[in-house]
């Protein structure tokens, strides 16, 4: 019975590449001042959540936020549970998420006991399918989650006049869209919610660690309760706090020791995009008139892609399509898949056409700060001769 739905071959017989040996998909971006800016907080009195992560937030709110608040913690998925118990999910309530996504976006709810109402994909950008989104909803649903899939922001006015209208919440995932705008807008300042992830690959990187920034500063202080146990933590350093808790609280905060990673990468982040975003135009230039192949996201004139992935979908046979680049030495893969494939997710649902048709064409090219454009070019050569 294992794996039953994944109706491809598993690739087992093509080993972890290795970095000497060609092109990777993915590598982390450690700056070099992040390796001084971290020896200094070992030497410190604090190494756990202290000043940095404050001056981490501030930082963070300025760049990206608008007026709402950063509240930093120990993952992206750790930053998406507190949303969605800051929204108020409840046990038994409904909330309509997108399909196609990184697991760590539909797991918290099963923590909760909330229902999932599984969106299909866009079939031109893989983000979320707002006509779907329309389908699903009803009186019972208490929340919109939205991932800006590869970097590229979802039809965020559309989401919010839906969300408006049954007076809840939108919620973005904005793991993959650090940097992204949408209509002028910074990808942080749209919704009441948004979570960004500082994993090992993403734009940013704490080691593990995540950013939740919140629109409604009234609600930041409960906010940064359930992040530690429940209490009030500012207050009880002052010495005297006899105070009861009353909230369930998490062990969820971010330590000094990865703000300042977080820090170092943030003053460099304009570079860190701006590369990123050539990179994606070198595959837009050389992909040009490929046959059998086209990119996802690269056409958007209200709004700009944060360059996370390149995926592209080949028309047929995406697993010759992968032993080809991996006998030219590049490595490329899936990142993300459906997520009602897992049966604690519920199981496959039948009502997602768009997910269907893309499932096996779906690929995810290397983008990141190791590859060059030169790289890049070699790549698109290598796809253009065929698989
Ligand atoms: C990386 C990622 C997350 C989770 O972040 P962690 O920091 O690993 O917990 C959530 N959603 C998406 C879409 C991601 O890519």
């Amino acid at each position: 019975m294992m794996n039953q739905l994944h109706k491809e071959k598993p690739m087992n017989e093509l080993p972890v590449m290795n970095e000497s040996e060609g092109i990777v998909l993915f590598h982390p971006h450690i700056p070099e001042t992040a390796v001084e800016a971290v020896t200094s907080v070992l030497h410190s009195r604090w190494i756990g959540q202290g000043p940095r992560v404050a001056q981490f937030e501030q930082e963070f709110s300025e760049r990206f936020g608008g007026n709402g608040t950063s509240i930093a913690v120990g993952s992206g998925t750790d930053a998406l549970h507190l949303a969605y118990i800051l929204a108020g999910l409840q046990e038994g309530d409904e909330i309509i998420t997108p399909v196609f996504t990184c697991t760590a976006t539909s797991i918290p709810f099963l923590y909760m006991g909330v229902k999932i109402r599984f969106a299909d994909v866009d079939p031109e950008t893989l983000n979320i399918s707002v006509p779907h989104v329309r389908e699903l909803i009803n009186e019972k649903t208490k929340a919109i989650v939205c991932v800006h899939y590869g970097g590229l922001p979802c039809d965020m006015d559309e989401l919010h006049a839906i969300a408006k209208q049954y007076d809840i919440p939108v919620i973005e995932d904005a793991a993959h869209a650090l940097g992204a705008t949408y209509k002028g807008k910074n990808i942080g300042e749209i919704s009441a919610f948004t979570m960004f992830s500082f994993q090992a690959i993403k734009h940013i990187t704490t080691g593990d660690g995540g950013m939740l920034i919140i629109q409604d500063n009234s609600i930041v202080q409960k906010a940064e309760r359930i992040r530690w146990f429940g209490i009030d933590r500012s207050n009880k350093q002052k010495g005297t706090w006899e105070n009861d808790i009353t909230e369930v609280g998490y062990k969820y905060q971010m330590t000094d020791i990865s703000a300042a990673l977080g820090l170092a990468s943030l003053h460099e982040f304009d570079q860190t995009l701006a590369y990123r975003q050539q990179l994606f135009e070198e595959y837009k230039k050389g992909l040009t008139g490929a046959q059998g192949i086209r990119l996802i996201g690269d056409h958007s004139p209200d709004r700009t892609h944060a360059a996370w992935l390149c995926t592209a979908i080949v028309e047929k046979d995406r697993v010759s399509f992968m032993r080809r680049l991996r006998e030219n030495k590049i490595e490329s893969g899936q990142v993300h898949y459906r997520n009602d494939r897992y049966s604690i997710l519920g199981g496959r649902q039948d009502n997602l056409p768009n997910m269907d048709a893309v499932e096996e064409k779906y690929i995810v090219l290397p983008l990141h700060l190791k590859v060059t454009p030169e790289n890049i070019q070699y790549i698109c050569e290598v796809i253009k001769q065929g698989w």
